[in-house]
């Protein structure tokens, strides 16, 4: 091979050739976003080879990653992406054949510039989607329906699900897969396509696999009412049903431009913004001011988990399902026998979805091995505890833990709410003590919150937020207080919701009012799914809270077949009127009467207001270190609408002077929990925002 003289921005881009086949491999690092600058420094490649005339063309990624899509740091003020227009039209019209050489992320604008090549090829570390609709956008849509048809196309830009290299040879989205070196594989192929004088396939001028406009309408309209539920409250799932409809309806060049003009509305949308800024807090919650990202952290290969219930599994299994050898440690041999089962039975039931084969659900589940013997996590390089939620049950643990385990070894507690700093301070290595705060089922859900202690080493710190990477999780480093960040503020709202009911207003008015605003369920309707009998103690309850009166009468929500609601054997739930009896009956026992009704607004503002006002405490207190990072802790792991970015961003939205007039109302109409907090009066003064604090 031959590195050709380049007239051309040869940073970015490197050209060679082997043969007759030119090899054009880019790099705009660290994921070859199509910003614009970038994609006119391509357009001049490809005009460059026009005099050149290879037999073929060969676009690739230098960096391992094809590209992942449209440069988001450009905002909207950028130009439309004219280049990029005009980038794949040069490809469309090259008299040559071009084949896209897919590596690493073929993402949104980046898939659609693999399908503009006449032929593509995929390394089996490809991964291609339109994650559009996950920021609020459409796009990328016309070539993909004609590549995949309309059904598979609905679902990814639906979805914005990512697709493996044997899924994307089988629907047709790439044309062969590579087993040996990518390039090496996409000159062989290129061979192929010049021996054979393939044709030069180009989607815009295919249309077989679509459907005749009045049935993609049926399957439009069908695919639209069955994912209502999920597409609820947002704007985005819509525009990109009516994009692919004019995919179908419309010549390629306008379905184009409509789709261009749908998309152009979505970026200009409060929703769009929203979830833009929530793509951006998850990666800067990543960085830690004082722990520099090149920071080396531990080495972990081998993992224990202390406790096999609930969190110790589901902790078990997100760390085999990356991977990791895992030792999980009960107390007695009957607990652990019954984590392991329901390990068992939650990798059958995915290998029954079709979510798993069953060989890899096997392998995974044969990475856990169970033990009763707590000397077992000796040779260890990070230990998990997830025993009950008592300190001196904890702290006898880590007593033993410091006697057991290795120089250097991570001791991490999940515990909800109890002091990470108390618990490392009965080992001799309070600097390797972190807390890591899993929430469940801890095999599924994305958010951890990793605690810091006064002692954690930076070292720790970096270990467990690069760890929690490798295992698939989104981590928000937070300091320690009761609660940590996430659940601080839920207490909030739970609370607040509690005197709301004992107020007289029903518990279902107070959860159809968070469902509208967008969460996925209300406060009440979550207790009964979690249980209500989580956190109460039977021989403490004296009947002082609806809770404690419910939980005594046995209505411990969905798994008795009632709570707060009564429910069926589907579970299908109906307001109680024996819940509105306790509700009444306590009101009476504690001397009170219903207040005057209130108004559906203010039920929302009370609720949301004192979310936001806690969360302005633990900025000031230095637990979270950035607002966005309370933002990513509540829309990843509580259910706070993404098209909504988070309640400190839902706070910059309102103006903090207006959320300061209205939380004064608030006061004056139902107490002092409502007085702003002093961080939320202070920005507010200045004109500022959260997204403007940092911590001096
Ligand atoms: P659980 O009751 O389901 O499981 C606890 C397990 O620990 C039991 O199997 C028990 O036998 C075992 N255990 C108790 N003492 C032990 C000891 N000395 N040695 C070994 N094993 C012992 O509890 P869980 O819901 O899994 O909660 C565990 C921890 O995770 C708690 O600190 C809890 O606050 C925290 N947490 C729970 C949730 C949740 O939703 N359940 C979420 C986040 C964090």
């Amino acid at each position: 091979m031959v590195v050709a003289e380049a007239s051309f921005d040869t940073d970015r881009i490197a050209i060679r050739r082997d043969g007759s086949i030119a090899i054009i491999e880019w790099r705009s690092p660290p994921v070859n976003a199509l910003s614009a600058s970038f994609c006119a420094s391509l357009l001049g490649v490809l005009y460059d080879l026009r005099s050149d005339r290879p037999g073929a063309l060969i676009l690739a990624s230098g960096i391992g990653h094809f590209s992942a899509g449209k440069d988001l740091t450009e905002g909207d003020d950028a130009p439309p992406s004219t280049s990029l227009v005009d980038v794949q039209a040069a490809i469309e019209r090259s008299p040559f054949p071009v084949i896209a050489a897919i590596d690493g992320a073929a993402m949104g604008a980046g898939l659609d510039l693999a399908l503009t090549a006449h032929y593509r090829i995929a390394a089996p570390a490809a991964r291609m989607a339109l994650p559009e609709i996950r920021l609020g956008l459409a796009g990328g849509a016309q070539r993909l329906m004609r590549a995949v048809g309309l059904e598979k196309a609905m679902d990814m830009a639906l979805t914005g699900r990512t697709v493996e290299p044997t899924e994307a040879l089988s629907i047709g989205l790439i044309d062969r897969l590579s087993d040996a070196d990518l390039i090496t594989g996409a000159i062989a192929f290129a061979r192929d396509i010049l021996a054979e004088a393939m044709p030069l396939r180009r989607l815009r001028d295919e249309s077989d696999l679509l459907p005749v406009p009045a049935e993609a309408r049926e399957m439009l309209a069908a695919y639209r009412h069955k994912n209502a539920a999920r597409f609820r409250g947002q704007i985005a799932p819509d525009h990109i049903l009516r994009a692919l409809e004019a995919g179908i309806t419309l010549p390629f060049d306008e379905a184009v431009r409509e789709e261009y003009r749908l998309c152009q509305q979505l970026l200009n949308s409060p929703q769009a913004k929203a979830q833009i800024y929530g793509f951006m807090a998850e990666r800067k919650a990543a960085s830690v001011p004082d722990v520099p990202a090149g920071t080396i952290g531990r080495q972990i290969d081998r993992v224990g988990i202390i406790g096999a219930g609930t969190m110790g599994g589901g902790i078990a299994m997100a760390f085999a399902n990356a991977g990791y050898r895992v030792v999980m440690i009960d107390r007695a041999q009957d607990a652990l026998d019954r984590g392991l089962a329901v390990i068992r039975r939650n990798y059958d039931r995915t290998v029954s979805r079709g979510g798993l084969d069953a060989a890899t659900a096997d392998e995974r589940f044969g990475r856990i091995t169970p033990l009763t013997d707590l000397n077992a996590v000796a040779d260890c390089d990070l230990v998990i505890e997830a025993v009950f939620e008592q300190m001196d049950v904890k702290q006898t643990i880590f007593r033993q833990l410091d006697g057991i385990c290795k120089a250097g070894a991570i001791l991490a507690t999940n515990t909800s709410c109890l002091d990470v700093n108390a618990i490392a301070a009965v080992t001799g290595r309070p600097q390797d003590v972190i807390g890591l705060h899993f929430f469940s089922p801890a095999n599924v859900m994305k958010l951890l919150e990793v605690v810091r202690g006064r002692a954690t080493a930076t070292d720790v710190v970096a270990t467990a937020m690069q760890l929690s990477r490798r295992i698939g999780k989104i981590a928000v480093l937070v300091g320690v207080c009761s609660g940590f960040v996430g659940n601080r503020i839920l207490l909030e709202r739970q609370y607040e919701a509690e005197r709301l009911i004992l107020e007289g207003v029903p518990p279902w008015q107070v959860d159809r009012l968070l469902y509208d605003f967008g969460f996925p369920m209300g406060p009440f309707a979550m207790a009964d799914l979690v249980g209500l009998d989580v956190g109460w103690d039977e021989a403490a309850s004296c009947g002082v809270t609806v809770q404690d009166r419910l939980c005594e009468m046995g209505r411990l929500g969905q798994k008795s077949g009632a709570g707060y609601y009564d429910y069926d054997a589907s579970r299908v739930a109906t307001p109680s009127p024996v819940t509105m009896q306790v509700i009444d009956d306590l009101r009476a026992a504690r001397g009170q009467t219903a207040g005057r009704p209130v108004p559906d607004e203010d039920i929302v503002d009370r609720c949301l207001g004192l979310m936001i006002n806690e969360g302005a405490r633990i900025l000031a207190e230095g637990i979270a270190i950035r607002a966005s990072d309370i933002d990513v802790i509540w829309t990843s792991g509580y259910g706070w609408p993404t098209y909504r970015g988070g309640p400190m961003y839902h706070a910059d939205r309102i103006g903090l002077p207006a959320l300061c007039a209205r939380l004064d109302m608030l006061r004056d109409r139902y107490g002092d929990r409502f007085e702003p907090a002093p961080l939320l009066r202070q920005l507010a003064e200045r004109g500022l925002g959260f997204a403007d604090f940092a911590p001096s």
